[in-house]
């Protein structure tokens, strides 16, 4: 990893990244495509090391209080993380200037967050976003290879629940010919239903997208893991940026009538509105 002075953190629609790069080692990671012109090796992780300063200076003057999001590009739960905890410093300014916030993760390493997440949400709001692939362990350790699995992120969805944070499964994405199948579909929300997420993204029609920089390195992987599986991909795709799952409408039809089943949102639309708006918490919109 190497450390840079940023000169600001927040977007206009108050995401940020403290990091740039990843180091979980997802072989379908759309972040390391050449379109977003990292000029370091995507696992040498770039840290903002000012990102907390530029954090308070950035709340202090905003005028209303909002949700602030981050790890829609990298994951704020990395390994290094454990040590700079330059995400977790961001959380603390969150709460001391009294705003939301919510992230995306697949790692557990958020647990030792718990108490200032839950003093978050206690005080304004918190949702814990945590991206689940693949039932079958064996095929996460594949695909995931440096990050916790599917089972503990789901203990770590329970200990949310237990202790009241409201979280929304992104289910995605959906891998042709490795993880596209109802067997899959059915173990994760089981899983989701169980732990009491309160939404699940799903794309509709399922599926992945490939592009320059992220296609080499997945193409590379099935080589490595699943032999033959590439020419498959490239008879069936050819060198289209989105490859649709042949299940996936019968798939999101599937999602869609076991989450209504279950209480479970499934509307991308409303989730996200849910996640962004602030003070209101899933269970208020949504019981009635
Ligand atoms: S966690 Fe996200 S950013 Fe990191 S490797 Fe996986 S897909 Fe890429």
């Amino acid at each position: 990893m190497h450390f840079v002075r940023a000169k600001g953190i927040l977007s206009a629609q108050n995401g940020m990244n403290v990091y740039r790069g990843c180091t979980h080692g997802c072989i379908y990671c759309d972040s390391r495509s050449l379109c977003y012109q990292m000029k370091h090796d995507f696992e040498d992780v770039e840290v903002k090391e000012n990102a907390p300063q530029l954090l308070k200076e950035a709340l202090r003057r905003k005028r209303q209080r909002c949700m602030i999001a981050t790890g829609a590009m990298c994951d704020p739960y990395m390994p290094c993380e454990e040590q700079l905890g330059i995400t977790r410093k961001c959380l603390e300014v969150i709460e001391a200037y009294g705003f939301g916030a919510s992230f995306q993760t697949k790692s557990d390493l958020f647990l030792r967050d718990i108490e200032l997440l839950k003093s978050i949400h206690h005080r304004v709001k918190c949702v814990v976003q945590m991206t689940l692939t693949t039932f079958d362990e064996a095929l996460c350790r594949i695909v995931e290879p440096n990050v916790c699995t599917t089972r503990r992120r789901y203990e770590a969805l329970k200990v949310c629940q237990a202790e009241g944070i409201p979280t929304v499964v992104w289910l995605t994405p959906l891998l042709p010919f490795l993880n596209d199948t109802e067997e899959n579909l059915r173990g994760i929300l089981d899983l989701c239903f169980d732990a009491g997420v309160k939404g699940i993204i799903f794309f509709s029609g399922g599926g992945m997208t490939l592009r320059d920089g992220d296609r080499e390195y997945y193409y590379a992987a099935l080589d490595r893991h699943f032999p033959g599986l590439k020419s498959r991909y490239i008879e069936t795709y050819g060198n289209c940026y989105e490859l649709p799952s042949p299940n996936g409408y019968r798939l999101t039809k599937l999602l869609h009538h076991l989450c209504r089943k279950n209480g479970v949102m499934c509307d991308n639309g409303a989730i996200f509105t849910d996640i962004r708006q602030l003070g209101e918490s899933f269970e208020q919109i949504h019981l009635f």
